[in-house]
């Protein structure tokens, strides 16, 4: 089959030739109707995130139809359509038997660890595929198993109340589903802090209180706007010290922040007003669970999580197309997506 691969780090990525996949019992062979190209691959190829084991086919958000099923597997025949979920879990440690697979101790994920969705087909444990409705395209249902349940996963941890207001710091990817989830799950007031002019006006089209960072402390703003009282809840979606800091500071009585984007810098608070006093909480946001998928799912079947047409663009499967994709995410400042569609 015809695969799209990552051969040597810091190099584009090549097209192979490799066999496809053979089943397991409990794994389910996809033909690859959609593969999303993410931020992350950008990395992996640039070496800026370690993949250990060359060459390796990229690609972790994916839809397609299930080819064939594992003699174990109940819930999926050859035909259904499916997207999939990225951590590979082995479902008994302790972490898994709890519902947290993101910290199971032989945990994978598909595109770094293990071949991803850039390929004609892929193979998955069946319990990693999650029924995709009619209603939901091939390419939604592969964009959003990333950012997208990725924002679901920090609101929640944020445990985001219904009519409780909301600041989001950044309106990439993660945010611009955050604003969507975060009203699907019937928050209050959504301040979104941004610099970039189009983006502003793009919060504000959706009905949320754009906050222009350049043009005064957005601290200052947001509580001017929230009449004193700071936010429930804030996410950090951006990963710099500055916006973390901000996110804390936001807060009104009993707020909580959660912590998304990657940052190597270390940020300072003043413990006595900023969480002590209000007793605030900052909470750490890593991936997302299986468990949250189905409701995910259902925002989008139902509109409340949506991609409008001008927000994707497609390629095929072919590594020309999608090195120049990957090239133009690396400055990227849109909320443009880029799937891979198979055109055989
Ligand atoms: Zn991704
Ligand atoms: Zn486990």
């Amino acid at each position: 089959m015809k695969s799209v691969r990552l051969v040597q780090v810091g190099k584009p990525l090549e097209e192979a030739d490799i066999p496809i996949p053979d089943i397991g019992s409990s794994d389910v062979l996809i033909r690859v109707a959609a593969a999303g190209i993410c931020h992350s691959d950008a990395h992996y190829r640039a070496g800026i995130s370690r993949i250990d084991d060359l060459p390796l086919t990229l690609g972790h958000e994916i839809a397609g139809r299930v080819e064939e099923v594992g003699g174990d597997v109940e819930h999926l025949s050859a035909g259904d359509r499916v997207c999939v979920h990225y951590l590979v879990h082995c479902g008994t440690c302790q972490f898994c038997v709890r519902g947290l697979e993101q910290f199971c101790r032989s945990g994978q994920m598909i595109g770094k660890h293990c071949d991803g969705g850039y390929a004609q087909f892929i193979k998955v444990p069946a319990r990693n595929a999650f029924a995709l409705p009619d209603k939901i395209s091939f390419e939604i249902g592969a964009i959003m198993m990333c950012s997208s349940a990725t924002a679901l996963h920090a609101l929640n941890k944020a445990r985001l109340k219904s009519g409780e207001s909301v600041a989001i710091f950044g309106f990439g990817g993660l945010g611009f589903s955050a604003l969507q989830l975060a009203r699907a799950l019937g928050c209050g007031e959504i301040y979104v802090i941004e610099i970039n002019p189009a983006k502003l006006d793009s919060i504000r089209k959706l009905g949320a209180v754009a906050i222009d960072a350049n043009a005064g402390d957005p601290i200052e703003q947001i509580k001017e706007a929230s009449g004193g009282k700071g936010v429930d809840v804030s996410l950090e979606l951006i990963g710099s010290a500055s916006t973390m800091r901000q996110a804390v500071q936001c807060l009104g009585v009993l707020g909580r922040t959660a912590f998304v984007g990657l940052t190597a810098e270390s940020i300072s608070i003043f413990p006595y007003p900023e969480l002590i006093n209000k007793e605030a909480e900052i909470i750490g946001v890593s991936d997302h669970l299986a468990t949250e998928l189905p409701a995910l799912l259902e925002f989008a079947r139902s509109g409340k999580l949506r991609f409008p047409a001008e927000t994707l663009r497609v390629v095929d499967l072919d590594a020309a197309q999608i090195n120049a994709a990957l090239d133009a995410l690396q400055d990227s400042i849109d909320h443009i997506r880029t799937v891979i569609v198979p055109s055989k």
